[in-house]
């Protein structure tokens, strides 16, 4: 991926608190679809052995309707949150701490990049399944008409699917029944 220098914060640049502010072009990154440029609103907070990062990220995702496939845009609102700490201080840290702190991560020389964190604020924001509305009547599983488009849609090709076919159902009915 591009380093994006917006991104990039130089830890010998603040010394307790700096804001990032950023517009980032939707082509940022190739891992994930986006419809529109991602605001950044960053602010890092340094302590004695870590570097404290909390902020949020907008944009819009585009994906498809696990149902139709029909591309659907998903407005993104996340959030970043992380710890970022000292190699030295980090084994001590993850005893004990269990999962609050998931976002720990190591702090390697004077520059931060923060472009995983944004990229990770908005896969997570992306649902599981995404649906182009709730009803969606997907496709037809035998020849792939979209439903939505025609509600009536008896299928052809429903009757041209090989005899064993209708023998598996007609078993499988016949299993269920008794
Ligand atoms: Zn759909
Ligand atoms: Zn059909």
């Amino acid at each position: 991926m591009a380093k994006i220098h917006e991104l990039i914060v130089d830890l010998n640049s603040f010394e307790f608190k700096k804001t990032v502010d950023a517009v980032l072009d939707p082509g940022f990154t190739d891992e994930i679809k986006l419809l529109s440029s991602v605001d950044v609103h960053v602010e890092l907070y340094k302590d004695k052995d870590s570097i404290i990062v909390t902020g949020s990220v907008r944009t819009v995702v585009e994906d498809k309707c696990a149902r139709c496939l029909k591309e659907v845009s998903i407005p993104i609102e996340g959030t970043i949150e992380a710890t970022y700490a000292n190699q030295d201080s980090l084994p001590l840290i993850e005893e004990g701490a269990g999962d609050d702190l998931e976002n720990l991560l190591p702090l390697e020389g004077d520059l931060l990049d923060l472009s995983d964190r944004v990229i990770e604020a908005i896969i997570v924001e992306v649902p599981q399944k995404v649906l182009c509305k709730k009803d969606c009547a997907g496709l037809c599983p035998f020849c792939g008409a979209n439903l939505n488009e025609e509600p009536n849609h008896c299928c052809q090709k429903k009757a041209e699917m090989p005899d064993d076919w209708h023998i598996a159902i007609s078993e499988l009915k016949a299993k269920l029944k008794s």
